[in-house]
């Protein structure tokens, strides 16, 4: 297979930024395509804290221009070389831009920025005026998210005719079909495009606003998101497409679902560094132990007999907040405890804490960002609940899985793609699946995964097939790079 060279483009990677798990992802495909000879290029925006974190960056010589309507403003290019997998990660600098305290939001107002539009036009003319000015051409531009989708259709927009791009394709990879990039009308003015593709019902107009989202859709060489479910349901119904079902649809040919990987070497509790005692499905002492250590940690009393339920999540709708809303005080009824670790919404805050109180011998809620917590509790819980409504892919599910903390979650998207209904006449299974976004039915479900974890024997047979699923890179990131090959086979 020939090298390819690929510029990768997001607004988050492990270990620069995060928020989500698409950083998880921008953190290690492309690492392992530069490991195994590929020319890569990750590009991401110098936020505040990787300046912070990173404090040895310098810039380039190269000086960058990014026009945002009628203004034009500089840029720098920040390198920083991985020695170990080859890759280069390049980092757009623009103080007025991304110097701020959080990569999307306000901290003070809690609200978005109002000028995340400009900031990510900006960042995509930066990206494609950067790539220009470094050298050779990228086969394969692979954009992720709204915040980098626009540089799939400036491609096709500004650059036609191009000749340094000429033979350029793109990639745009949808992470969430809930974050589009939608703005004001009068953003159209600030895009620095041919009229032309601004009428209504064009690329970028959605409904009398502008949609940074839809525009890659139409104008990307191809589309992936990241599970095979989710490309099924996002062209099927407003509830996932979330308005861009129609759009997706028309592109069906060319959109394809790739599941995300999991990075055992962080996440597998046979190595894991960040958890007081490591394990093995042959040997699932440490489990235990792990258990013992959260609760204490936690402030739990030690019921070891109950199952232990975890839920590390944003404490957002789409993760399954308002039906475990609907019957927390009944599930907490049951003969078990819990701990929550997420952020998020204020409602979700307060539910939390309030059956905290009520409940102090039974439920504990962290309401912060906390890695190292997050890794106790996929290896001390027993049970990892995931009711999403929607959900393109998860990731900690997987990693559930691995850490043999037997997932409950909801028959939607990347959910649906990883996890096995238990079935008791077969003994096959690897979790619980709740079929209906319906609180009765995640009730029940909770007590059937109760009910079982009383059944030693069976409840270890489910560990161990758990522990036994291998959802690791090297499969998802051999798919993307067939997709790069099919893409740049099929229009040269
Ligand atoms: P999403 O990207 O929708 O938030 P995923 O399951 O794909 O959901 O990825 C979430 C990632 O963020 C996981 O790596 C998870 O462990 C991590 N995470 C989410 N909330 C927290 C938190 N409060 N503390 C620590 N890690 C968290």
């Amino acid at each position: 297979m020939n090298a390819l060279t690929i510029a990768f483009v997001t607004p988050e990677a492990v270990p620069f930024a995060k928020t989500g798990g698409l950083a998880d992802v921008s953190g290690i495909l492309p690492r392992l395509f530069a490991a195994s000879g590929h020319s890569v290029r990750l590009f991401l925006p110098l936020y505040h804290k990787i300046r912070l974190d990173f404090a040895d960056l310098q810039p380039l010589e190269l000086q960058l221009t990014g026009r945002v309507g009628s203004r034009s403003y500089e840029g720098r290019l920040y390198h920083y070389h991985d020695a170990l997998s080859g890759l280069d990660t390049y980092f757009v600098g623009n103080a007025l831009f991304f110097d701020r305290d959080e990569l999307y939001r306000d901290p003070q107002t809690g609200l978005d920025y109002t000028d995340n539009s400009d900031r990510f036009i900006f960042f995509s003319r930066a990206v494609l005026d950067a790539l220009r000015k470094l050298d050779r051409p990228p086969d394969i531009i692979h954009a992720n998210d709204w915040q980098a989708a626009l540089v799939a259709s400036f491609l096709r927009t500004n650059h036609t005719g191009d000749d340094f791009f000429g033979k350029s394709r793109s990639v745009l990879t949808i992470h969430n079909m809930a974050y589009q990039g939608q703005f004001s009308a009068d953003t159209a003015s600030r895009l620095g495009i041919d009229s032309a593709f601004l009428q209504p019902a064009g690329p970028f107009e959605y409904w009398g606003k502008i949609n940074f989202l839809k525009s890659a859709i139409q104008f990307a060489d191809k589309i992936t998101t990241v599970s095979p479910t989710y490309a099924r349901e996002i062209q099927q119904s407003n509830e996932f497409g979330m308005g861009l079902e129609g759009v997706l649809k028309e592109r069906a040919a060319d959109l394809v679902g790739i599941l995300n990987g999991v990075d055992y070497n962080v996440w597998s509790p046979k190595n894991d560094p960040k958890i007081p005692y490591r394990y093995t499905p042959a040997n699932l002492s440490g489990k235990k132990r792990n258990k013992l250590e959260l609760l204490h940690r936690v402030g739990l009393p030690l019921r070891t007999e109950q199952p232990l339920i975890g839920m590390i999540t944003r404490l957002d709708n789409q993760k399954g907040l308002d039906i475990i809303a609907e019957v927390i005080d009944d599930i907490l009824g049951l003969p078990l405890q819990m701990v929550f670790l997420g952020t998020g919404a204020e409602e979700y805050h307060r539910l939390l804490t309030q059956a905290e109180k009520k409940h102090p011998d039974k439920i504990k809620a962290f309401l912060t960002f906390d890695d190292n917590l997050a890794h106790l509790i996929e290896a001390g819980a027993d049970i990892f609940l995931m009711p999403s409504r929607f959900e393109p892919c998860g990731l900690n599910q997987m990693y559930s899985l691995k850490y043999g903390t037997v997932p409950i979650v909801r028959k939607t998207g990347g959910l649906a793609d990883t996890v096995i209904d238990f079935n008791d006449q077969t003994g096959q299974g690897t979790g619980f699946v709740v079929e209906k976004y319906d609180s009765g039915e995640l009730l029940a479900t909770v007590e059937r995964a109760v009910r079982l974890f009383r059944r030693r024997k069976v409840w270890y047979r489910i560990i161990k097939q758990a522990m036994n699923q291998d959802f690791s890179w090297d499969i998802s990131a051999r798919r993307y790079m067939e997709l790069y090959q099919s893409v740049i086979n099929r229009n040269t």
